[in-house]
């Protein structure tokens, strides 16, 4: 690939191994963070727009959807016609789709690009995208997703990479509750945990969350649940997404009561029992010490 100029504007935990990434694949990154971060061979700016200056392509990794807002009508009127804007921020599909829109009446192509593969895929380079918007705009953006990822999946115009993101999440969410319930009543009725795995991972209740990221310790393939529940994907990251699934749903008049529940399972867990901190499947010990509400 010829070189690029990339402004990356959220030098966080994801963001500062994608640049980096972005870096060591010979692309000239400019990044740019409100606090004091740093990327191995990222130069900062002293501001997002001089970030952006002279960028082939801007992308941004930012906490949420106002932030993502603010940014993007800072850096766009510094960004050239014909240029690109990626964010791979996790957002509410509205902000994606107002950031497009900002983005289309300057000329500028726009994806809403969110991942999936937490801090470890970000490092590795082995990050899922889930993109939205124009097809000029998702083959732009595709030699960058081959860097810092292993697959990338076009899903439709503005806001769909955002949509397949959190309804993915509200799937996760809801089926590592089930998966820890369970392991906890199996529990109370006496039955071996392993037992439990062998039967479930290779039965009608297998999932991701069973199989790939058993929440029980020393159960299945290595998981946090190994290591003391360290994060992982952080259980507040988990409320995060659930919470957008449910604004999503309440925009569009959608019925999702298991993304409900699962949604006030985790905000109890987060705000109320200690969960802050944890990694979303400690929702096996808080089931293990309940009783029936
Ligand atoms: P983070 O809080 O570590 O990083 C966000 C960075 O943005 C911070 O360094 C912060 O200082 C910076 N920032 C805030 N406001 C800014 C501004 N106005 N201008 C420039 N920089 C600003 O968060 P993260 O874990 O890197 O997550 C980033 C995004 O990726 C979030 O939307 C998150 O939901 C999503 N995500 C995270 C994970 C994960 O495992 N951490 C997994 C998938 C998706």
């Amino acid at each position: 690939m010829q070189t690029r100029k990339i402004g990356f504007i959220g030098l966080g935990n994801m963001g500062a191994p994608m640049a980096a990434n972005l870096a060591k694949a010979g692309c000239a990154v400019t990044g740019f963070d409100t606090a004091v971060t740093a990327a191995e061979g990222v130069t900062m700016a002293e501001t997002a727009a001089a970030a952006a200056k002279g960028a082939d392509v801007v992308i941004t990794m930012l906490p949420n959807g106002q932030i993502l807002r603010a940014v993007a009508a800072e850096v766009l009127p510094a960004m050239a016609e014909g240029t690109l804007l990626l964010d791979c921020s996790t957002v509410e599909v509205e902000s994606a789709r107002a950031v497009a829109d900002l983005a289309s009446a300057r000329g500028i192509l726009c994806v809403d690009a969110p991942v999936s593969g937490g801090i470890g895929g970000a490092a590795a380079g082995t990050l899922t995208f889930m993109a939205g918007g124009s097809e000029a705009g998702f083959r732009t953006a595709e030699p960058l997703f081959e860097i810092m990822g292993q697959k990338a999946v076009h899903c439709g115009g503005p806001g769909a990479g955002q949509a397949a993101k959190i309804c993915n999440n509200m799937i996760l969410g809801a089926t590592m509750i089930a998966t820890c319930e369970a392991f906890a009543l199996a529990d109370k009725l006496g039955l071996d945990r392993q037992k439990m795995f062998d039967v479930v991972s290779t039965s009608s209740g297998y999932s991701w969350s069973m199989n790939a990221y058993c929440p029980a310790p020393g159960i299945g393939p290595q998981s946090p649940a190994d290591n003391g529940y360290q994060p992982g994907f952080a259980a507040e990251l988990m409320l995060k997404d659930l919470g957008l699934s449910q604004q999503a749903a309440e925009a569009v008049d959608a019925d999702t009561p298991m993304g409900a529940r699962a949604f006030e399972l985790y905000r109890r867990f987060v705000e109320e029992e200690d969960g802050r901190g944890k990694d979303f499947s400690a929702m096996l010990p808080r089931f293990a010490t309940r009783r029936r509400e």
